[in-house]
């Protein structure tokens, strides 16, 4: 059974009655409902109807978000989770050391994965205990 409940949740099962949890064919945006099957069944998909889960398709980086990281020079998407950029401002001085947010920040085209900025992070660390 495949189609919406009265709620207008959209509800697909294998034909076997199992809850579908892999669908195939299935497009939102044009209004196709799709095939859907259990962990069982899908093995019945099909050839040209791959899974979209097991066909994974690289999503380009759009032009607008694409920067390389300053670490490791590899390619990153600016939008994604955890990317750092390099902002520069002024920042109060609490007493007793630390600060506060950065105010008036000047962001630069410089980017970096989290990793990367936590490895440099721990690297500089390290240097400082050697002092
Ligand atoms: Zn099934
Ligand atoms: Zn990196």
């Amino acid at each position: 059974m495949i189609g919406f409940d009265e709620h207008g949740r959209f509800l697909h099962y294998c034909h076997c009655g199992a809850w579908g949890s892999r669908g195939v064919g299935f497009s939102f945006l044009k209004g196709r409902l799709g095939t859907w099957y259990c962990a069982a069944h899908i093995a019945e998909a099909k050839p040209e109807e791959i899974p979209m889960e097991q066909a994974p398709r690289p999503i380009p980086i759009p032009a607008r978000f694409r920067a390389s990281c300053e670490f490791c020079g590899n390619e990153l998407n600016t939008q994604s989770d955890g990317i750092h950029q390099w902002t520069a401002g002024w920042v109060m001085q609490r007493a007793g050391g630390g600060g506060h947010g950065i105010s008036l920040p000047e962001r630069s085209n410089r980017w970096a994965h989290r990793l990367c900025v936590e490895n440099a992070i721990r690297g500089g660390t390290q240097q400082q205990s050697m002092f």
